[in-house]
């Protein structure tokens, strides 16, 4: 690890989503870095959002009808005045995103053209280019960033470790393809990168999607919180490919019904809520058969124009949804469980914060109501932004090269076995036993070679496993089957890295002490 001396240290933003370039904009014109994987506007599950972003702006609507859909939709554990601020900042969200020049989709009269979906009550999606809406608002943020003085931007840089004192963050060690390990010194830190689904073999989302920011809290020692409500989408297109194009819910809110291979309908609600959905196909294919969509009757030839992406994702696979069935299986597709924030976006380690899907702020409880991440991001944004900008900055300190101990590289062996283990024991629905051998199995290299042995995307599926079998019962997103029902009071779960250590056998603990 080299040093990359900084005279003075602004705050860092790891994460290029829209809840990290939005942060990164909100704090202007305080200096900051954005630190992001990819290239900018890439590897982010922002730039894949179809659906849009719930507002309550509709003349029946209002914050507090979205706020009572959200806690139906979050299973007991959302924090109500969490929801209350988020749902109550939505009108402010719009605007900001409209300022930096996101169009979203208006009616002949000017007005926002506003789309209903599952479990919401009323009409409040707003999309932006049909079903190209965060690909829009991206576009628009990513613009206006490039222009933003006070942003600097270091595409293709990993984080891969943060440091720390005893009053908190010190800096972060990244890894820049081709130029090795730097250490860059900051006391303020926000975390934005994104969720989780590319740890499961089933995924939505980008590959880049493999919780890294789970692991950077956790090693820096946050408190976790949820890890387990994992949401399924329940129709993903089932034709190979990894990641899995989305057949989203409005195709069935078109007409489509579920079937089998030969034709022959289902017993499944279409319509119904998404974790009920994900349930019901999980249970058919795990007798061995496969589901799939029948379009032909109720769409036929007008799915190609209702549905273009989706289309086109089929015919890819030679698969034409008016004449064909179209095969879907659930996959990861959001973590509502994340790194522990207040309603300032801190952790629990003073100089770090977490904004957007990597952060569990309270708004989506057990379960998500679709389209409320892309609203969560943006209000989270100004909150942290607000917050950091404010926080009093300490004296930087250079971390010695030698303080940080980078974890060993994930290698694609190791990334394949990790989703195979995690999609076996923490499904659609989870067992205790199974969850029970797959802790043990990931957590294997940390008994042999201590906690820092283990790579990241083991120790997040270790935490995931660890969390799932810890909730014994049944609520939004989590199923066990050895405890199909809810428990009397809802709880949070909440993790630490030595909470995990705790259950190791002695040797382990004995080297991390
Ligand atoms: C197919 C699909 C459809 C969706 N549809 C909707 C929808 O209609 N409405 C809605 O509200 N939500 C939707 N979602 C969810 C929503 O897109 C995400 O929850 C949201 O965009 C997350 O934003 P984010 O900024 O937190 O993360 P992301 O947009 O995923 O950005 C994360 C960023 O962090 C970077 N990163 C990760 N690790 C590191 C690291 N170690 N170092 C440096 N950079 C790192 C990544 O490269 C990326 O730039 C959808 C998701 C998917 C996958």
């Amino acid at each position: 690890v080299s040093h990359v001396p900084a005279a003075a240290t602004p705050a860092v933003v790891v994460g290029a989503g829209l809840a990290g370039l939005a942060t990164a904009l909100r704090l202007a014109p305080e200096p900051c870095v954005v630190v992001t994987t990819g290239h900018l506007g890439q590897a982010a599950a922002t730039a894949w959002a179809q659906g849009g972003l719930a507002a309550a702006l509709g003349p029946d609507d209002s914050p507090e009808q979205h706020a009572t859909d959200t806690l139906a939709a979050g299973a007991g554990l959302c924090d109500a005045e969490v929801v209350r601020q988020v749902t109550a900042g939505a009108g402010q969200a719009v605007a900001f995103l409209e300022g930096v020049g996101a169009r979203f989709d208006r009616g002949a009269g000017g007005g926002y053209r506003l789309g209903l979906e599952a479990a919401h009550s009323r009409r409040r999606i707003l999309h932006a280019g049909g079903d190209g809406s965060g690909a829009e608002i991206l576009c628009a943020v990513v613009e206006r960033i490039r222009r933003a003085p006070s942003v600097t931007v270091l595409e293709h840089t990993s984080a891969v470790r943060l440091t720390t004192s005893g009053e908190g963050v010190t800096g972060i060690v990244v890894s820049r393809a081709g130029h090795g390990e730097h250490h860059i010194a900051a006391s303020r830190v926000v975390l934005a990168t994104g969720g989780t689904g590319a740890l499961w073999r089933h995924t939505t989302n980008p590959l880049t999607a493999v919780g890294q920011g789970l692991a950077l809290a956790a090693r820096a020692g946050a408190v976790l919180r949820d890890l387990e409500m994992v949401q399924f989408h329940p129709t993903a297109l089932d034709v190979g490919t990894d990641p899995m194009p989305l057949v989203s819910e409005a195709v069935r809110g078109a007409g489509a019904t579920f079937a089998d291979q030969g034709g022959q309908p289902l017993p499944i609600d279409p319509l119904g809520p998404r974790d009920v959905v994900a349930r019901a196909v999980w249970a058919h294919q795990a007798t061995g058969r496969r589901v799939h969509l029948d379009a032909r009757r109720s769409l036929g030839r007008d799915f190609a124009t209702a549905f273009p992406g989706v289309a086109a994702a089929c015919r890819a696979a030679g698969i034409d949804p008016a004449v064909d069935l179209v095969p879907v299986r659930p996959a990861a597709h959001y973590h509502c469980g994340g790194v522990a924030v207040d309603e300032r976006g801190r952790t629990s380690v003073p100089g770090l914060w977490a904004c957007g899907e990597v952060s569990s702020t309270g708004l989506h409880g057990a379960n998500r109501l679709a389209s409320n991440s892309l609203l969560e991001a943006v209000v989270s944004a100004g909150s942290v932004a607000e917050d950091v900008a404010s926080s009093p900055r300490r004296p930087a300190r250079h971390a010695p090269a030698s303080g940080a101990v980078v974890p060993p590289v994930v290698s694609p062996a190791t990334l394949a076995r990790t989703r195979r283990l995690l999609s076996e024991a923490a499904g659609v629905l989870r067992d205790g036993p199974i969850l029970e051998r797959a802790v043990a199995d990931l957590s294997a290299h940390a008994v042999e070679d201590g906690l820092e042995a283990i790579d990241d995307a083991t120790l997040v599926a270790w935490m995931v496993c660890a969390s799932a079998l810890r909730r014994t019962e049944s609520r939004g997103g989590h199923t066990r089957t050895d405890h199909p029902e809810p428990a009397a009071q809802p709880a949070h779960t909440l993790l630490t890295l030595p909470d995990l250590a705790e259950d190791l056998p002695a040797p382990t603990i004995a080297r991390s002490a």
